[in-house]
């Protein structure tokens, strides 16, 4: 066979790859009933299912030389993927950080990778690169950075706080000799990605402070004065000061202002993390809570939390986004048609190159519905959870501090009975019933429960529901003997 003959077969087989369109119309239409009927059916469908043995399966799915027809592929998501774990679309994930999964970011995902278009530099694609950087922009006045301000879209809170970390490392000029003699500042209910971003970043020697918290779980900004004056006295560096804007575990907002006071006093940097809370600043009281975030360097925000996007969108966002570009600078011989640019694209300012076009997926939702619906959503899970918290501090639960964002922390408090081993089985009862899923954290050595409000899908009547079934679970709980209790572990 000539090596035209032999191209000419292998183009035939190669081709397959190219489904013409009846075939898309096709496949399209069975990607579609799939979707339709998981929304459909969602309103009825748990928070929670445990793993099964079924799971496994896919492990040992062999991947064959011929095709399998769509049918069987998706009635393989159906039954091994979209039903067992946690339901993140589901009204009921209150556990965590709920995440999001706007319909209209679905089919910006769906857009942006037919056209496939190169979002990782200008020259590539202009109108990809050009909407993350409004999308940026954007960002930058809600936090209300000033026009130098830049940043990108990253695939989560972790990689964009990993990258505010290498940013504010270069921006200190901090050499590898001086690690060990840098101090960051952070509290105990500081996002573990920060201080796993240090290690990522080579600076597990640095000196890691946890300034201690108030009774609101919210940074004691006084203490980090003294504690920065102290460090210096001493001949460490101060460097980089961590607030948080929603922590996690509690939804407490760190006291921006007067940290920014201190921060601008040594000139430390300030990197907020608003991965959890940032997009409530489309709301007054969010604005009220986070004033002085426009005063920090770098913040991140996550556009699959507070946005309700699918899993896979995270912002970094910095003052001055000559320092971030900095810290990526690069060059390559092959990239020499691409750098001649005057705008940053996001290969010049984040560790990517190659890329999703995740400005899509954000884009298009923002635009078809336009930024009222999001500001009311957001509100409506701040009253959400203050509504929670009320109702479950009259239906006896010991709640923590009203809530500075949409996180509830309670407990209840049995009658003579361990608390810990009680709220733990509340919760194994409440994932039994699979209608909220709900997760736990520990507060000064207790064992507590926590809602954390923040799906789109998350309205009045689940939070009635939540809050019901929390309060009948306890009841019953409180009046069977401790002996079967145990028993139920
Ligand atoms: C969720 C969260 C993160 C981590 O973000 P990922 O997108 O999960 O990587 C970091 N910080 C805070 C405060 C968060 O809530």
């Amino acid at each position: 066979m000539s090596l035209r003959e032999e191209l000419v077969q292998l183009e035939q087989e190669a081709k397959r790859l190219e489904p013409g369109s009846a075939r898309r119309a096709e496949l399209h239409a069975a990607v579609e009933k799939y979707a339709e009927s998981f929304l459909e059916r969602l309103p009825e469908r748990p928070a929670w299912v445990p793993d099964e043995e079924v799971v496994q399966e896919l492990l040992e799915t062999p991947l064959e030389e011929e095709p399998a027809p769509i049918a069987s592929e998706l009635q393989t998501l159906k039954t091994h993927v979209d039903t067992h774990g946690i339901n993140p679309a589901s009204a009921g994930h209150l556990g965590y950080i709920p995440g999001g999964g706007l319909y209209a970011a679905a089919l910006g995902d769906y857009l942006a990778a037919v056209a496939n278009r190169y979002a990782g530099v200008h020259y590539a694609s202009p109108g990809a690169v050009n909407i993350e950087n409004r999308l940026v922009r954007w960002m930058a006045d809600l936090l209300g950075y000033p026009d130098t301000a830049g940043g990108y879209l990253a695939s989560g809170g972790s990689m964009a706080n990993l990258t505010a970390v290498v940013t504010a490392r270069e921006a200190a000029g901090l050499k590898a000799e001086q690690y060990a003699d840098a101090v960051v500042y952070v509290t105990e209910q500081t996002h573990h990605c920060v201080e796993r971003g240090l290690h990522v970043a080579g600076l597990t020697e640095a000196t890691l402070r946890h300034i201690p918290v108030g009774d609101r779980f919210r940074m004691r900004a006084d203490l980090l004065d003294e504690q920065v004056r102290l460090d210096s006295q001493q001949g460490l560096i101060p460097w980089m000061v961590v607030g948080s804007a929603g922590t996690t575990d509690t939804g407490s907002v760190d006291p921006l202002s007067v940290i920014a006071d201190v921060t601008e006093r040594h000139d430390l940097w300030l990197h907020v993390d608003a991965a959890y809370g940032g997009f409530f600043l489309l709301t007054a009281h969010g604005r009220q809570q986070m004033q002085g975030i426009e005063r920090s360097d770098s913040a991140v925000l996550n556009p699959h939390k507070g946005l309700f996007l699918p899993y896979g969108s995270g912002a970094l966002v910095v003052r001055d986004v000559d320092l971030l570009a900095k810290a990526h600078d690069y060059r390559a011989d092959y990239m020499q048609d691409a750098q001649s640019q005057r705008t940053y694209s996001p290969a010049d300012v984040s560790p990517e190159l190659s890329r999703h076009f995740r400005g899509l997926r954000m884009w298009l939702p923002l635009r078809l519905h336009g930024l009222r619906p999001f500001r009311k959503a957001l509100k409506e899970k701040l009253l959400l959870a203050r509504y929670a918290w009320e109702r479950l501090g009259d239906a006896g639960f010991e709640t923590g501090p009203e809530p500075d964002l949409s996180v509830v922390l309670f407990r209840y408090k049995p009658d003579g009975r361990d608390a810990d081993r009680f709220n733990q089985n509340l919760r194994e009862l409440m994932l039994q019933d699979g209608r909220i899923f709900l997760s736990s954290t520990r507060v000064n050595g207790n064992y507590m429960l926590r809602l954390a409000i923040l799906s789109f899908r998350t309205h009045l009547p689940t939070i009635d529901l939540a809050v019901d079934l929390l309060r009948e679970n306890a009841e019953r709980l409180a009046s069977q003997p401790a002996t079967v209790l145990q028993q139920e572990e």
